[in-house]
């Protein structure tokens, strides 16, 4: 584990864990330009106790870890911190990590190899979105009420059928995204670019596991008043819809 600060009061502070060294190093090295405090670590259990204990702006996660791999780690995180941004990397022979760690939890992901000016942009963008607070609260878009669902996204707390939904960071932002727009289809390509900040191909798993996790958490906190999974609704050959007629009582 290695450690670098310095006294800078906006200094982002950022959690790599990952067992290759020389992609460590590259990481920190191009991350600490951010101007950003970068920890390493190489160990999964190391890395779980780390990014628990403090607070931290974003995790990059390689998911082949020694003792405790990324995919457990994610998991453990998101049961007791649904918000720190994390950006899993994977190997390109390992399709089913990728979305497992986006299932586990992960805002996004990675595939190795990676370039690093393309990670330390996403980590903006993450960074960036995940602390986006509109400061006026009279504002009329702040809290949005759509039959049984409610956003508010200046307390960044959402609700469906009385019942408080823990969204991570992304999930929120993708809910806020659909419910001020209540019954539009977006593609997929629309809500990277919208809500991810980046439009690019190859990338759908990201979406589609979102709006997967998304989905669950609504039909979960909507079930006493039968609202189902069709309130996040695919539109085929299209893309997605929050539909308002499903989220009635
Ligand atoms: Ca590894």
């Amino acid at each position: 584990m290695q450690g670098l600060s310095c006294n800078n009061a906006q200094q982002k502070r950022f959690l790599i864990v990952e067992d290759e060294r020389d992609i460590a190093r590259l990481l920190a090295m191009h991350l600490r330009e951010y101007p950003a405090e970068v920890t390493t670590c190489s160990n999964g259990a190391e890395a779980l106790a780390l990014a628990m204990k403090e607070h931290w702006d974003a995790m990059i996660l390689d998911l082949q870890l020694p003792v405790l791999n990324g995919i457990d780690i994610c998991r453990a995180l998101r049961d007791v911190n649904s918000r720190l941004p994390i950006i899993v990397l994977t190997s390109r022979t390992t399709e089913q990590d990728r979305i497992l760690g986006l299932e586990t939890g992960a805002d996004d992901y990675m595939t190795k190899p990676f370039s690093v000016m393309e990670l330390v942009a996403r980590v903006r963008a993450l960074v960036r979105r995940s602390e986006y607070r509109p400061e006026a609260p009279n504002q009329s878009q702040s809290l949005l009420v759509i039959g049984e669902l409610i956003v508010d996204t200046r307390t960044h707390q959402a609700s469906l059928a009385g019942k408080k939904l823990d969204l991570t960071s992304k999930e929120f932002e993708l809910l806020g995204f659909f419910a001020r727009q209540p019954g539009q289809v977006f593609t997929r390509s629309q809500l990277l670019d919208q809500v991810w900040g980046y439009g690019h191909d190859g990338y759908e798993h990201t979406v589609n596991s979102h709006i997967n996790r998304l989905r669950n958490k609504l039909a979960e906190s909507g079930a006493a008043k039968s609202i189902d999974k069709s309130c996040l609704e695919t539109v085929w050959g299209v893309g997605y819809r929050l539909n308002p007629d499903r989220i009635e009582s």
